[in-house]
């Protein structure tokens, strides 16, 4: 109840000056907020269109409709999501003049500064249109991906509340928040990309893993996030794919930075069996491959959606999983191997060399993989939804981040949460192969394995009543019923 005389109280602070309310007005928009809540209300969803963006979009979109709320998504032609795998969604799809340059490129930044330069029209038209046709079911709110900066003055010219979700974890956002800080402190441009000198303002970073994005186009990138921040702080709140448990200096800290209402409701894919809003389709064969191997034993190997390889990294990984003697599973998306389409640069005969003890596919199910007993580690990119995933299942990790939050995470695995051995030197097949022994075969392994049943064991707590991603959903739906 606290928390809903907080979210009200916000709500006045934010009306527009010019356009100031009184107490009589604010309490008849509690009477207001009170008998539309008794209303089924619809809530419209715009995810960034990129997988590891767009998984966790749907998925809040389905905690929130079993909750009683309606859902919209708002999409762009490209990597638009699989509408029949969720036919209790009504889907808009908005034109994004996306072109197969910026598109193959795989520069993250470009196509998120293009969504954001180019779809203001197209998603202010079709939210417009969403808005003067709802009779039945009034829209409480828009929620939009953080990096979609833009939909904060289309929200506001509409007089619509807009809730931003983040889609990584707290911790590395706050990173990201510090930018203006870290370029006063001189850390930009980064002088030296392998240094271990220590981040004073973000322990327990290093240098090394400030995050940096690779982009063609660093201007566009710094402002990017700078936007982010800005319409972030700007925004009516701010959702979580993480929790009070693993992130609680984190929480404190944004609560102080960012004072809107924070719902640390994650992880969002707990909430369900494993989903299908997988962009590609997934090859099933590597859960009848695992069905055959010992428990614990097998290490998984995937980088993601983005993440690039070149031809030499790809054959040391191939060697170094080869030389350790553990069975592996690895996802090698068509195309990561930078010049290659797939596997032709492995040598002939490599996978009959290894008389089934490794398994490569294009994309796995992720989450049935983790979840399977033969998995013993996953070597990982550091996504936050593999991230989380591999958590949420208890399988430790090799960290191997490549670019943007994915260093932070890693840092945070490594060294905060001890969950996972941190792959720092450039990829080599004698440290991979040692990297895999150490987690597969090792006490030091074990160990890891016993604190991420742990870390585990507080995310389960935490999603049952009583426990704090509980009651943040809870104070969520709340909240949104009170626009
Ligand atoms: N994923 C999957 N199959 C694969 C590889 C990845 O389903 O073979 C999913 C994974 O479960 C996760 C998402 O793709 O939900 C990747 O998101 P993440 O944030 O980890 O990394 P990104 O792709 O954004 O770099």
């Amino acid at each position: 109840m606290l928390f809903v005389r907080f979210c009200l109280h916000f709500i006045a602070q934010r009306i527009p000056p010019g356009n100031s309310w009184d107490d009589r007005e604010i309490e008849m928009e509690r009477t207001r907020s009170k008998s539309q809540s008794r209303m089924r209300r619809r809530v419209v969803l715009f995810p960034l269109p990129l997988q590891g963006h767009i998984t966790p979009m749907l998925q809040l979109g389905s905690i929130l409709h079993n909750k009683g709320l309606s859902i919209t998504i708002i999409h762009t032609t490209f990597n638009s999501p699989n509408s029949a795998n969720y036919p209790h969604f009504d889907f808009r799809s908005i034109p994004d003049g996306l072109s197969e340059a910026v598109v193959s490129v795989a520069d993250a930044v470009a196509v998120m500064t293009h969504v954001n330069d180019n779809c203001v029209e197209p998603f202010r038209e079709s939210l417009s249109n969403l808005l003067s046709n709802v009779e039945e079911e009034p829209i409480a709110c828009l929620i939009t991906d953080a990096m979609l900066h833009f939909t904060q003055s289309v929200a506001d010219s509409l007089k619509l509340p807009r809730i931003v979700l983040r889609t990584s974890n707290i911790s590395s956002f706050l990173v990201f928040a510090g930018t203006r800080l870290l370029y006063e402190k001189g850390y930009f441009p980064i002088k030296d990309p392998l240094s271990d000198a220590p981040v004073v303002e973000f322990p327990p970073l290093r240098v090394k893993d400030i995050p940096v994005v690779e982009t063609h186009d660093p201007v566009k990138s710094k402002h990017l996030l700078l936007s982010m921040i800005g319409q972030t702080k700007a925004s009516s709140g701010l959702i979580w794919n993480s929790l009070e448990e693993i992130e609680q200096d984190a929480v404190t800290t944004l609560k102080m930075e960012f004072p809107i209402p924070v719902f640390t409701i994650g992880p969002f894919h707990q909430y369900f069996p494993a989903t299908s809003s997988s962009l590609v389709s997934q090859d099933r064969s590597c859960i009848s491959w695992l069905d055959k191997q010992a428990p614990k034993s097998v290490i998984y190997v995937s980088f993601g959606s983005i993440v690039g390889i070149t031809e030499t990294e790809f054959l040391e990984i191939a060697w170094g999983l080869a030389k350790s003697g553990v069975p592996f599973l690895w996802v090698v998306r068509p195309g990561s191997v930078h010049g290659a389409e797939w596997l032709e640069a492995l040598p002939e005969g490599f996978l009959e060399m290894l008389e089934g003890k490794g398994h490569i596919v294009q994309w796995a199910p992720q989450q049935e993989v983790l979840a399977h007993p033969a998995t013993g580690g996953f070597w990982t990119h550091n996504g936050w939804n593999s991230t989380l995933e591999s958590i949420c299942e208890g399988v430790p990790m090799i960290c191997h981040p490549s670019f943007g939050d994915q260093t932070v995470i890693a840092r945070y695995v490594s060294d905060v949460w001890r969950v996972g051995l941190h792959l720092e030197k450039k990829l080599e097949r004698g440290e991979i192969e040692r990297a895999v022994k150490r987690l597969i075969l090792e006490d030091e392994g074990q160990e890891m394995r016993n604190r991420i049943m742990y870390l585990k064991e507080k995310v389960d707590i935490s999603l049952r009543p009583g426990g704090s991603a509980y009651q943040a959903l809870e104070n969520l739906v709340h909240y949104i019923q009170s626009f």
